[in-house]
């Protein structure tokens, strides 16, 4: 599992900036999933907060997905920022204003980000992904409209037939 490593030491000033570019190799190290292909760009901001670090994670591109109405491949474009909080003392509840608090160890010396990016890039994807209206595989929609029933749950297909034979 590649990481992407924040360095926590010799923050100068009042923050730090380290970019990561995601791509679908990311991805594929976590398994399967929805998405197929990324481009994205991670700009991570650390602050010191107190005791503590606060990191802003800045996403900016493009992820590859599989429509959900023809199945084709579809750009999805990521525009987004995610916030958190890097505790020293290892609290973890939500800080006040609404902030995820991840627990450190006292002598960490780096973050590895690489968890949470993948979770604040799938998290963003909508359970139903689709082409924008007319944007769809005009080849696959005449098939659906030929076959309006494929879309839902089929009732009497011929796998509901084949579960009733094993089953
Ligand atoms: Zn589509």
């Amino acid at each position: 599992m590649s990481s992407l490593l924040i360095p926590l030491t010799g923050l100068k000033g009042t923050s730090q900036e380290t970019e990561f570019s995601v791509s679908g190799a990311f991805f594929r190290e976590f398994g399967e999933g929805p998405v197929l292909d990324a481009d994205v760009k991670v700009k991570a901001v650390l602050s010191r907060e107190g005791a503590d670090f606060a990191l802003d994670l800045h996403y900016e591109g493009v992820l590859t997905l599989s429509c959900d109405r023809c199945l084709q491949e579809m750009s999805f474009p990521v525009s987004l920022t995610s916030r958190v909080l890097l505790s020293r003392d290892g609290r973890e509840e939500e800080s006040e204003d609404g902030r995820e608090v991840i627990p450190l160890e006292a002598v960490a010396k780096e973050f590895d980000a690489a968890q949470l990016i993948y979770d604040d890039l799938s998290l963003c994807i909508p359970i139903r992904h689709t082409h924008p209206e007319g944007g769809c595989d005009p080849k696959v929609l005449t098939y659906l409209t030929d076959n309006p029933g494929d879309e839902q749950e089929p009732t009497d297909s011929p796998f509901s037939a084949l579960g009733k034979l094993l089953s």
